[in-house]
């Protein structure tokens, strides 16, 4: 007797998982098989090394308590502490924590940056709470994870929905429960109190950088180029104006309510002074409105998702015309996507490698904090150029060799870099 399903659970069958942490085991699955990694290593790397939940009242402007849920989880600390950032964002848990340490574990192994991966969050919603209410859960948060972190264990830095202002307030946090400032508790500070110049643009300068090498296989330069830009934050947003101060033609970018598109190229100073004003682009005069999803349909060169995780999924990876897409958020590409980009020729800069700059500059933060000495922002400039420019040429040359594409080769450094760690060091006791 032959069973037949009915339709809606045979759509059920193939809808695509969208759990980030078992979207980041199978990028792992694919690269310890690639690797021919020790079965062993590989159960090591599956699971985070420690993680923390707290539950944490914060008295409201009302005077009413609420109560918020925060994390913080440590993946891997065998290359050295633990560093990550920490996010305030409405929906996030634990599993997109956990995906999240663990990439920040691959990202600092591939830019060689002595650290292991961690991430933190809180769940709320940034966008709802006064700067008072803000400051309080960020110090009430600091003070519930203080034993959890520290300069030689755990290194926090800014994320989605928090900034230099938060990591001030963690310092400051931190440095009073110890009875000393303590500046290298944190990264992404603000540089009168021990953060380093050119931190808060680094993320988007080295994507920046990493397209620029990219598009080195066309014999394209930057001023040759249309770019479209998802996310207009710390990231996305930087990474538009400097793509438009290098002269190319930034055509579209949206925020997480609006999005603008001018073919002709928008003006982008004037739309980041209009999202400093507004706190969004609403009110912005140039270009027509554009979703934020068909954003990412338009045929441009270059294609930057710097918005949130599983943006380009199994259902709209087909409508991308992009050339190459580079990814600014972490996770912004799963793994059935991923695939149908590939088969598609659209050539893909991996998270891991696209956004490293930030944590390769608050590994700079880290360094001058711990020597009290500090450098120029260009120097810090350049000697993030360096690490940027050569980590793009060695997973280009490690894809050609092993006849990969970007993510898996980006994957076969890091891992092995990791893997390689953890057996030099040994299992105690
Ligand atoms: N949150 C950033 C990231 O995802 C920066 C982390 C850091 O600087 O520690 O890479």
């Amino acid at each position: 007797m032959s069973i037949t399903m009915e339709p809606n659970l045979q759509l059920n069958a193939v809808v695509e998982n969208l759990n980030p942490f078992d979207n980041a085991l199978s990028q792992l699955d694919v690269a310890v098989s690639h690797l021919g990694l020790d079965p062993n290593i590989h159960e090591i790397l599956k699971y985070p090394q420690s993680q923390m939940t707290v539950h944490f009242p914060v008295k409201m402007d009302s005077e009413i308590i609420r109560v918020y849920t925060g994390y913080r989880v440590q993946h891997n600390r065998s290359r050295g502490p633990c560093k990550g950032g920490i996010r305030f964002s409405p929906n996030v848990d634990e599993d997109e924590v956990k995906a999240l340490a663990m990439l920040m574990t691959w990202k600092c192994a591939l830019l060689n940056v002595p650290f292991g991966g961690a991430k933190g969050a809180v769940t709320c919603d940034p966008r709802t709470l006064s700067l008072s209410e803000t400051e309080r859960l960020t110090r009430r948060f600091t003070s519930e994870i203080i034993n959890f972190i520290g300069p030689e264990v755990d290194i926090p830095a800014p994320d989605m929905g928090t900034n230099a202002q938060t990591m001030a307030w963690m310092m400051d946090t931190y440095s009073m429960g110890k009875g000393r400032t303590v500046p290298a508790c944190v990264t992404g500070k603000p540089v009168s109190i021990g953060g380093s110049e050119g931190r808060s643009d680094a993320t988007g300068r080295g994507i920046v950088f990493v397209t620029r090498e990219a598009l080195k296989e066309w014999k394209m330069d930057i001023t040759d180029i249309t770019v479209a830009v998802q996310g207009f934050g710390n990231v996305g947003g930087v990474a538009a104006r400097i793509f438009h101060e290098m002269g190319a033609k930034v055509v579209a970018v949206s925020d997480a309510v609006n999005g603008i598109y001018d073919p002709k190229g928008l003006d982008i100073p004037s739309l980041i002074a209009c999202a400093n004003r507004d706190g969004s682009l609403t009110n912005s005069r140039t270009g027509e409105p554009i979703g934020s999803k068909e954003l990412l349909e338009l045929k441009v060169d270059v294609l930057v998702p710097a918005a949130i995780e599983n943006q380009i999924t199994e259902s709209n990876a087909h409508t991308i015309k992009a050339r190459v897409v580079v990814e600014g958020a972490n996770g912004p590409t799963t793994p059935g996507a991923d695939q149908i980009l590939r088969e598609n020729d659209v050539f893909l800069i991996p998270d891991i490698l696209a956004n490293g700059g930030g944590v390769v500059v608050s590994y700079f933060e880290w360094v001058q904090d711990l020597q009290f000495f500090f450098w120029s922002e260009q120097q810090v400039n350049s000697k993030m150029e360096d690490i940027m420019t050569n980590a793009y040429r060695e997973v280009r040359a490690t894809a050609l060799h092993e006849g990969v594409n970007m993510r898996l080769a980006a994957y076969l450094i890091a891992v092995r870099r990791v893997s390689d760690a953890t057996s030099l060091r040994g299992i105690y006791p």
